[in-house]
């Protein structure tokens, strides 16, 4: 009887726990993919996120057949889909990678229960974070809700795992139940294509991913200290696409960074993206309620749309955060600097609440993570985990001064700003500023 490998957001075959575990078991592998658009609570995804997922999805299921595999697809809630196919292959066992959002963790754990009922073997396994959100614990026993002691708690436990070796076969005679083509699942844009950008950006799947990631840590990794801040200087990883769908897994990232020497900073902003899933875990809505709730209290004024459609589209008149939000529809990415300038100011000097910009971002980002999203947008409105006071308020024209200096990135995404005749701001950065700490002060009196 077949094992199922049911494939989440580890589209890769190296350093597969789960993978691993089904071949351990001897008898043939089937893969399989759900798509669960509308299971309770699952957060449909965004528009970029699909199209990383076609072509990843396409990646990993020729590199499955490639070495005597199968990737069965399907698409629905995914308890009854996962079932159906347990029954249809006649399989005799499940693997899978945990996930760590709360209404993925409630499926799976009443898949689990249902599955063993039936006499099917389950099993999950580590394989998306470092470190399990339970075993990092402050002394009495809580949550950490700042990163540098998370971090350094972290640092104190038995070390990250070594990485898996990739499979060479994954196969073994058997009869393949049948599966949905990519193709109609429609996950690409037809009309408009609005993803020609993001075809000539990225090349979605595992082979691509490891070969960024030797390649910045060959060419890019001395550089990140000193040129992470800065846009224009490509000095950063371009991994987190990767790392959201598991293309590459954390260990592996880990594992390479140390063999490569030093890289302390890089590896504390894979701390980072641990931290935001850790909170997530302990806060399973944190992408619709605020993390600290005397937010509550702050007063947002009625939704003015054009303003967020200015926004959105590029149009702020202020030049980082227009080539920003040109990068990002245009690619599916955003430097984080530049994402940090962008939202501080919607929430700060629009006074837009943040769950509107992390909707879009949702829709754009091609790295768009359950977690990392909602989490950094709390951090900039103030609202979140370790965030940053409400009060220090980005200056949108300093920062594109300090981390753009010589303009390269502005004049890349948004040169009509080095024209002649730039846009005029959509508000003026003083006023605006004024009337948010006016606004944040009823937060003050709510907490
Ligand atoms: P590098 O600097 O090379 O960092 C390496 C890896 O560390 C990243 O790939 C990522 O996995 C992790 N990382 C880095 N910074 C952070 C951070 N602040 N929080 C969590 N993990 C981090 N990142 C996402 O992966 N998905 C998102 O949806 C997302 N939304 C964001 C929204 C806002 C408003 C802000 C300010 C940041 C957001 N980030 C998000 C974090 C960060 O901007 C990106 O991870 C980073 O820009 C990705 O580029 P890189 O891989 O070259 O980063």
């Amino acid at each position: 009887r077949p094992s199922i490998v049911w494939f989440r957001d580890d589209l890769r075959l190296a350093d597969n726990p789960a993978l691993r575990a089904a071949l351990d078991r001897g008898e043939p592998v089937i893969g399989l993919y759900v798509l669960d658009e509308d299971g309770p609570g699952i957060r449909p995804l965004g528009g970029a996120a699909r199209w990383w997922l076609h072509h990843s999805l396409a990646s990993l299921g020729e590199r499955l057949r490639e070495r005597g595999g199968t990737l069965v697809l399907r698409r629905g809630p995914a308890d009854r889909i996962v079932s159906e196919t347990v029954t249809d292959a006649a399989a005799g066992a499940v693997f899978w990678n945990r996930r760590y959002g709360g209404p993925e963790r409630e499926v799976d754990a009443g898949l689990k229960a249902a599955l063993r009922a039936g006499g099917i073997e389950v099993s999950s396994f580590a394989a998306s974070l470092l470190f399990e959100p339970w075993t990092v614990r402050t002394g009495a026993g809580t949550p950490f809700s700042v990163f540098t002691p998370f971090w350094r708690a972290c640092l104190a436990l038995p070390g990250p795992r070594a990485p898996l070796a990739e499979p060479r076969e994954v196969g073994g005679p058997h009869r393949a139940p049948a599966s949905d083509s990519l193709d109609d699942w429609e996950l690409l844009p037809t009309r408009p294509d609005w993803a020609k950008g993001l075809r000539e950006t990225w090349e979605p799947g595992e082979p691509a991913a490891r070969r960024r990631l030797r390649e910045f840590l060959q060419e890019d990794l001395a550089n990140y200290d000193r040129a992470r801040d800065e846009p224009a200087a490509g000095a950063t990883s371009l991994l987190s696409p990767r790392l959201r769908w598991g293309e590459l897994s954390p260990h592996t990232v880990w594992h390479e960074t140390v063999e490569a020497g030093a890289g302390g900073r890089f590896l504390s902003e894979l701390g980072w993206r641990e931290f935001a899933w850790h909170v997530l875990f302990h806060h399973p809505d944190l992408a619709s309620r605020n993390l600290r709730p005397e937010f509550d209290a702050f007063p947002w004024p009625h939704l003015k749309p054009t303003h967020l459609a200015a926004w959105q589209r590029g149009r702020t008149g202020l030049a980082l955060v227009d080539a920003g939000m040109k990068e990002l529809w245009h690619t599916g990415y955003m430097h984080n600097r530049v994402r940090m300038v962008a939202a501080s100011f919607l929430v700060k000097n629009l006074l837009i609440d943040w769950r509107r910009g992390e909707e879009w971002f949702w829709d754009t980002l091609v790295d768009a993570d359950g977690a990392n999203n909602p989490f950094n947008w709390q951090w900039v409105a103030g609202s979140g985990a370790d965030a940053a006071p409400y009060f220090r308020i980005f200056n949108p024209q300093l920062q594109a001064k300090k981390f753009d200096p010589d303009g390269h990135y502005v004049r890349e995404w948004a040169p009509e700003h080095l024209g002649e005749h730039p846009p005029d701001p959509l508000v003026d950065l003083g006023e605006t500023r004024k009337a948010a700490l006016a606004a944040y002060e009823r937060v003050k009196s709510a907490s």
